[in-house]
């Protein structure tokens, strides 16, 4: 078989953002700003600054109000969570992002928890994780929402369909398959203690990869007309170049639709971050 579709996250959410740019065009006049997005980055990660500095970029790119506050690595827990108090209470703030990982001695689940569900744009917090699970109003976390939004573009039907996803992470690997499940595909959830991966892997219609571990997914452990999605953003041990979780090069020719990395769910993430921001204000300007 030649090699399938390889599904762009960049063109897609180049898409997402040049509508979010058309939508937003009459909101000054209409609402009288724009949507304001805060991020808070607590010390250097080099990699949580390059994709603060990403998110920085597609704000102004679409229109979105954006402050970023660069905190130093020794904050302290309280001074984190009265930052997060004063956002809160903001009128003008709508979404609130705490870039992760945290420096050590801080609590993450104390952080998340305390910023107000509906400023969570991140969908991290336990009432939106919550409200996932049960079906209630919520902000879907935004990989596993442009996830979603990269298998609808590809025309996947997900209904009745095997989907395997690798990886439980809250962040990923256990929203998404919630969010294949509320599409009516079977799915079945892998994780380090999976025995035998590859004959579960080997049976799945739809693969999602969310492990962190470069090009472990190899062309022996799927199906011909497999739809993969990798989300694992790794650098290469050998070239330093940034990869994924499949290794591209034996699983492509036997996927009907794969994504690459970089350029597959990474863009997607942020244009799901724009559209939860933009989102937060929509709610908060029809509950006035
Ligand atoms: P994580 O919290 O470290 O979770 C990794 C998951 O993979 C765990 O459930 C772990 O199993 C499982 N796993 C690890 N080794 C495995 C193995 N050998 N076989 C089967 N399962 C294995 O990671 P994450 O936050 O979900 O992120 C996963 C990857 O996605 C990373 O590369 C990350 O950088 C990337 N990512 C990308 C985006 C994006 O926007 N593109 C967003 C978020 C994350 P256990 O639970 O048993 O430990």
């Amino acid at each position: 078989m030649d090699n399938g579709v390889i599904l762009s996250g960049k063109a897609l959410s180049d898409k997402i953002k040049a509508g979010l740019k058309e939508r937003l065009a009459d909101f000054p006049e209409r609402y009288g700003r724009v949507p304001h997005l805060a991020v808070i980055l607590v010390g250097d990660d080099p990699a949580s600054q390059t994709y603060v500095r990403g998110k920085e970029k597609a704000c102004e790119l679409v229109g979105i109000r954006n402050s970023t506050f660069r905190l130093p690595a020794e904050t302290t827990q309280e001074e984190l969570l009265s930052r997060i108090a004063s956002l809160n209470a903001d009128p003008e703030v709508d979404g609130i992002l705490v870039q992760l990982p945290l420096p050590e001695g801080i609590d993450e689940a104390a952080i998340i928890e305390s910023i107000d569900k509906e400023k969570d744009v991140d969908g991290f917090h336990p009432l939106n994780v919550a409200g996932l699970w049960m079906k209630r109003p919520c902000t879907v976390a935004c990989t596993p929402k442009g996830i979603l939004r990269l298998l609808d573009e590809a025309g996947v039907e997900l209904k009745g369909k095997r989907a395997v996803v690798i990886g439980r992470s809250q962040i990923v690997g256990l929203p998404t398959a919630k969010l294949l499940l509320d599409r009516h595909a079977t799915v079945t959830i892998c994780h380090s203690r999976t025995k035998d991966l590859g004959a579960v892997t080997r049976e799945a219609e739809v693969l999602v990869v969310a492990i962190g571990r470069p090009r472990f997914v190899t062309g022996d452990m799927v199906s011909e007309g497999v739809v993969v999605i990798d989300v694992g953003v790794n650098r290469d041990p050998s070239t330093g170049k940034l990869c994924g979780d499949v290794d591209f090069d034996s699983v492509a020719p036997k996927a009907s639709v794969i994504t690459p990395v970089p350029g597959g769910v990474g863009p997607m993430t942020i244009a799901c971050l724009l559209e939860n921001t933009v989102e937060a204000f929509l709610r908060k300007k029809s509950a006035l």
